[in-house]
């Protein structure tokens, strides 16, 4: 970004303000992905596919669409979901953007499983808004997105619980993100890709070349995404750690940002007079959990990719009784530990965003 600065004719001391203009031009050199040349291979229709072909050989779970089943809108889906030949659910998906509905993405459960007082059977919905065509063609990211709700969906479906209330998601908000995170790793495994990841028109499998540049594109500017996201995290743990209060915000976030060297270049994503996160819609002390999630994901995915076989039947075993099925009624804490043997540390989060030396 210095040499870009130079050509630039810019100060090489980047100041905050320069910084996502010269990131950009840097990515636009190096990292820049052509959304022609990468959108055909994964057509919606091909990552359904992956995603169930995902679930079967992870859980032993086979999807069978239903199109007698009442909907709410006739874009909605629906699969009947079995393990071993039983019965397990309902996982309905709703894709596409149309006036009235809600943007972004995310998994909304009609019926929790429950085994008390009867069995209650989950059904669950997975919602993205993608732009409908023929067919519809997706992003890498968007990718990544349909996987995520899907870890949220196999967290509803597979959960194996006494009570609704602690079924599925329905467990601490720091928490609920391992499932659906850890299940994105799965969107680029080379058997996988191999196997969905197939050209519209002409059913070539993807390139690896392109898909070693979409792994470079994920991992760029990764450095100063984390340093943003962290001490903005620290920040909010430590107001709430104030037992008397803060009197004066600034003072306070300066001394803390001094404290941890935050890199001047980087500078506050959320100062705090404007950090919305703080006290507001169940976030308080809680901005850290996605990035604890992610250092939790990316431990358990860590456990398949040193026993050398990303889908080993005995860890992929203890995943679904250990994190899948367990929902709220253990530790969350122990049922981590139960799957992988150890603590979570950050190693593996780090090397994920291409931060581990
Ligand atoms: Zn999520």
């Amino acid at each position: 970004m210095q040499e870009t600065a130079r050509r630039e004719g810019l100060p090489e001391d980047i100041a905050p303000w320069d910084w996502r203009y010269l990131a950009e031009k840097v990515r636009l050199q190096r990292y820049a992905l052509d959304d022609a040349e990468v959108k055909p291979y994964f057509s919606l229709e091909n990552m359904l596919a992956a995603m169930f072909d995902v679930a079967g050989r992870l859980f032993g779970l086979s999807f069978e669409e239903r199109h007698d089943l009442p909907r709410y809108h006739a874009d909605v889906r629906s699969w009947e979901v079995s393990r071993h030949g039983q019965l397990i659910g309902i996982f309905l998906s709703d894709n596409f953007a149309r006036p009235g509905k809600k943007s972004g993405a995310w998994n909304s459960i009609y019926r929790a499983q429950g085994l008390h007082g009867g069995t209650s059977l989950p059904i669950v919905v997975n919602n993205t808004n993608f732009a409908k065509g023929e067919p519809t063609l997706l992003s890498f990211d968007d990718v990544r997105t349909l996987f995520h709700e899907f870890g949220h969906g196999l967290h509803c479906l597979l959960s194996n619980v006494r009570y609704q209330r602690l079924a599925g998601t329905r467990v601490p908000r720091d928490y609920v993100e391992l499932p659906s995170q850890l299940m994105e790793n799965w969107a680029l495994v080379p058997e996988i890709l191999d196997r969905h990841a197939r050209h519209a028109e002409t059913g070539a499998a993807i390139p690896p070349a392109l898909v070693a540049k979409i792994l470079a594109a994920q991992n760029f500017q990764q450095g100063y995404a984390t340093v943003r996201y962290t001490i903005s995290a620290l920040l909010d743990l430590a107001l709430h750690q104030e037992a008397d209060g803060v009197d004066d915000p600034s003072a306070f976030e300066a001394e803390l940002c001094q404290h941890y060297g935050l890199p001047a270049e980087a500078e506050l994503a959320h100062s705090l007079p404007h950090f919305n996160h703080l006290f507001n819609g169940g976030y308080a002390a809680g901005y850290y959990v996605y990035l604890w999630a992610e250092v939790l994901e990316a431990e358990a995915f860590a456990r398949f990719e040193e026993s050398g076989d990303l889908f080993d039947a005995g860890l992929a075993d203890a995943l679904r009784r250990h994190i899948y099925s367990a929902g709220n009624a253990r530790d969350p804490r122990q049922t981590f530990q139960a799957f992988c043997g150890r603590e979570p540390s950050a190693q593996a989060m780090l090397k994920k965003r291409g931060l581990a030396s």
